[in-house]
């Protein structure tokens, strides 16, 4: 047993509040991580609300970085004094993870979105109860996170942790959205719709790529700004008139490759009418129902090739693909830096107040 702090969510849509509590020490295979800095993800705000059947008090937390303070029996990836980036869970086994394709595993909801160990156990207590946690594998929302193998990759001596945190979720996903998912070639047209930090990274990911032209469509001016500092063509307010006709003014043969990361439904359709032949269409924004459903023209899709198609973490191999975005980001082309507002841990709930309410586009706590 370890004494740590944790962010606690004592019930759905309540403030977190910070308190002691304990951690196991590491089985078999798990890594014990002392945690330096970890980012706020749209998903953490999902799970808040109680989403998926979370039992309360829960931690979440899934974009840490720290450094491993213990391993358990087993572990050969990383040791004691290692820095490493946390990021989501696989289980290692299935047809998808051996096929290098773990944000496709089988086991994904259960192994990250269950908040409990496989086995049903929890890693963390407090005043001899368990509490809901192992979200995304980590539940990083702690000074110190229980991870495994399969969910660390190990950083440089010299890496600065609170810079890189973001990276093990919203900037993978929309960077790889966008470089994997989409399969971005030079040349190609992009239009992301939705400029947070997802759809920031998405335009970033483009620009390596070599996509041209690349154009945002976001309602919030300061954001439109920061895209074009970014290095986006255009961004388009999708307020200010016709959509579609904005990008077919720029775009008359269509656009190439299209990335939602808003779930804003009335736009996503609208986008339907923007796509070239042979286009592909990438969802990444969570629509505000579970009901909620595209209205595909099947003639058209089916006349003009098109693609649609659902994404995860960006088919993040994270072994191979954090370490390239690493290198990217050392080398000035992916500079996330730019959107990300950084806040004492325990000022979590000024740090998602802001971030609701737009002053923070990606907020990094830091310990
Ligand atoms: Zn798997
Ligand atoms: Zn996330």
């Amino acid at each position: 047993m370890t004494e740590a702090v944790a962010a606690i969510m004592p019930g759905a849509n309540q403030p977190f509040s910070i308190e002691n509590v304990t951690i196991d020490a590491p089985q078999a295979g798990e890594i014990l991580v002392d945690i330096k800095a970890v980012g706020v993800c749209h998903s953490d705000l999902v799970m808040v609300s109680g989403a998926f059947g979370t039992q309360f008090p829960a931690v979440f937390g899934h974009e840490g970085a720290g450094i491993v303070e213990a391993v358990g029996a087993g572990v050969t990836k990383v040791a004691a004094g290692d820095k490493v980036l946390l990021t989501f869970a696989s289980c290692g086994e299935c047809v998808r993870c051996k096929d290098d394709d773990p944000s496709y595993c089988v086991e994904f909801t259960a192994m990250n979105m269950l908040c409990a160990r496989p086995d049903g156990s929890s890693r963390v207590h407090q005043h001899g109860k368990d509490l809901s946690a192992n979200f995304f594998g980590q539940s990083s929302f702690a000074s110190k996170a229980m991870a495994s193998e399969r969910n660390v990759i190990k950083l440089s001596a010299d890496a600065d942790l609170a810079a890189l945190a973001p990276l093990g979720c919203g900037i993978q996903t929309g960077a790889g959205a966008v470089m994997n998912s989409l399969e971005a070639k030079a040349g190609q047209s992009l239009v992301v719709i939705g400029g947070g930090s997802v759809g920031l990274s998405a335009v970033l990911g483009g620009k390596i790529a070599g996509c041209s032209p690349v154009i945002l469509i976001e309602p919030q001016a300061y954001r439109r700004d920061l895209a074009l500092s970014l290095g986006a063509d255009y961004a388009i307010d999708p307020m200010a008139g016709d959509v579609v006709a904005a990008i077919r003014a720029i775009l008359p043969g269509g656009v190439d490759l299209l990335l939602d990361t808003s779930g804003h439904m009335p736009t996503v359709t609208a986008s339907l009418g923007m796509m070239a032949n042979k286009a592909r269409l990438g969802l990444v924004g969570i629509p505000g129902s579970f009901d909620a459903a595209l209205p595909v023209p099947m003639i058209q899709w089916i006349t003009t090739g098109g693609t649609v198609r659902g994404i995860v973490e960006g088919d993040s191999n994270p072994d191979t693909f954090l370490p390239e975005l690493i290198a990217h980001h050392a080398a000035g082309r992916l500079p996330f830096d730019k959107f990300v507002t950084t806040y004492p841990f325990d000022q979590i709930n000024q740090a998602i107040e802001d971030a609701h309410s737009g002053k923070a586009i990606k907020v990094v706590l830091t310990f």
